[in-house]
């Protein structure tokens, strides 16, 4: 099945050129050339992949990613003519997990789009197959259980509300209970290959998820720091 990627642009030949050159690559294209549109078609059609424009007519491109980032965890490919907006794009406050400036080459797109897909295939390769967003799969520690079906965090039977970084975070750390892991390993995993980010990334949604998930987050006794490696994840 072709993976299916959505062009935010109001540009309409660089939008006519980049859904070109992707179908060309046998991906299924969607293009939307505003804010709104864009959201409503990521919702109708839960693309694989967004590339999104930053300056857009309505909602701009942080807008966008924002509201979608509350809601689904696609990789974002952003697209920006400005390089003093980069800190923006890849900080946490929007969080894309990508971006090109403008102008780039077809041929570097094309990497970033392989790259981040890869990831993404990575990630549910380890979920336990490609299907695994049909497969339901419960992690449970203790009071704490990661449920993938749901994709639903539960501590003592309440749902606990996580952003999506969080939960694949979570969920990684699920995954290799027991093991040392470090912040470029975890970086490029959960942030993937082309995440720009530093480390400090890590330690501040670890902060968020002890927070969340430790009785006492001063004295974490699930997410423990190793020092001069990384975390490791005692469940
Ligand atoms: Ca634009």
């Amino acid at each position: 099945m072709a993976e299916k990627i959505l062009i935010v642009e109001d540009e309409q030949t660089l939008l006519e050129t980049l859904a070109y050159n992707l179908r060309k690559q046998s991906y299924e294209v969607i293009t939307s050339s505003d804010g709104h549109s864009a959201i409503k078609a990521a919702r109708q059609h839960h693309p694989d992949l967004i590339i999104l424009d930053i300056m857009l007519p309505g909602l701009d491109g942080f807008e966008v990613c924002r509201i979608l980032r509350q809601e689904m965890t696609t990789p974002v490919l952003m697209l920006t003519a400005r390089d003093d907006e980069i800190d923006r794009i890849v900080g946490l406050e929007v969080g894309a997990d990508d971006y090109l400036t403008k102008p780039f080459s077809m041929r570097e797109l094309l990497a970033r789009v392989k790259a981040l897909l890869r990831r993404i295939r990575l990630i549910r390769e380890e979920m336990g197959g490609p299907t695994s967003k049909d497969t339901h799969q419960i992690y449970t520690f203790d009071n704490l259980i990661v449920d993938t079906a749901r994709r639903e965090i539960r501590l003592n039977e309440q749902v606990v509300p996580l952003k999506p970084k969080e939960y694949e975070l979570l969920l990684y750390f699920s995954q290799h209970r027991g093991q040392v892991l470090t912040r470029d390993l975890i970086l490029e995993r959960v942030w993937g290959w082309e995440y720009i980010g530093d480390s400090r990334t890590v330690d501040v949604h670890i902060r968020w998820l002890r927070e969340k998930l430790e009785v006492d987050p001063a004295n974490p006794k699930r997410f423990i720091t190793v020092r001069g490696a990384g975390y490791r994840f005692e469940g």
